[in-house]
């Protein structure tokens, strides 16, 4: 037998909104995906397998082979940046927008790098780059509303979903970067290798995503 199809899941927010989703796949795991230190989980599919990673992690691995598919946000895609990865689905799930946001009541400054303190620079650099402004990037893995309130940076750029996080911090959202939402995302080599698996797997979410919807 081939080796199991392999699914590359992120944890967090995103791992209890998948669990309908893979049931709906026949895909149930053996144990619990929260529960538990373990990273890689068998399932009631002997030909199936899930890994449970960081979400920056999941588009290295499938673009690499290490999983044939995942789910991702666009987010995190967007700034991982792959043209080895497809995206057959939309999953509407953990939906969200790429923002930049300032201290309250500033402006950015008007020539010069502007500062920008994020965990997406790839995101950012493009985006300044097509406002024509140049980034002095600063790479930060979580609290970044405080940054432009202790004087580190001029302007963040995060994912924002009710903008409380930023209002309670004294930041208001200005721009908007891209809409964000969890993606069905597949290496361009497994989409080949595995079709008779993954083509179903694809239908199947699509018809999900629709009724999902239509209510
Ligand atoms: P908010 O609802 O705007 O206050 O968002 C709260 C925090 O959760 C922010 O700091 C975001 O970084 C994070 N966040 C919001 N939505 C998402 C999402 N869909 N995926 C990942 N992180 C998110």
């Amino acid at each position: 037998m081939s080796q199991p199809l392999t699914f590359a899941l992120a944890k967090g927010r995103l791992l209890e909104e998948t669990l309908p989703l893979l049931a709906e796949l026949g895909i149930e795991p053996s144990e619990s995906l929260t529960g538990s230190r373990k990273l890689m989980f068998e399932t009631n599919r002997p030909d199936v397998r899930l890994l449970v990673l960081r979400a920056t992690d999941v588009p290295p691995y499938v673009e690499r082979g290490g999983a044939h598919l995942g789910i991702a946000g666009k987010d995190t895609l967007l700034e991982y940046g792959s043209d080895m990865l497809c995206e057959p689905v939309d999953l509407q799930l953990s939906k969200c927008r790429l923002m930049t946001a300032t201290k309250k009541g500033e402006e950015l400054p008007a020539t010069g790098r502007i500062r920008v303190a994020t965990k997406y620079v790839n995101v950012a650099r493009q985006y300044f780059a097509s406002q024509g402004r140049q980034i002095d990037p600063i790479k930060l893995y979580g609290a970044m509303e405080l940054a432009p309130i202790v004087g580190l940076a001029d302007v963040i750029v995060d994912v924002v979903d009710t903008g409380n996080t930023l209002k309670a911090n004294g930041l208001e959202a200005k721009d908007l970067i891209a809409h964000s939402s969890a993606r069905l995302v597949v290496s361009r080599v497994a989409m080949k290798t595995r079709h008779q698996h993954i083509a179903p797997m694809i239908e199947r979410l699509n018809e999900w995503v629709k009724t999902q919807n239509a209510t």
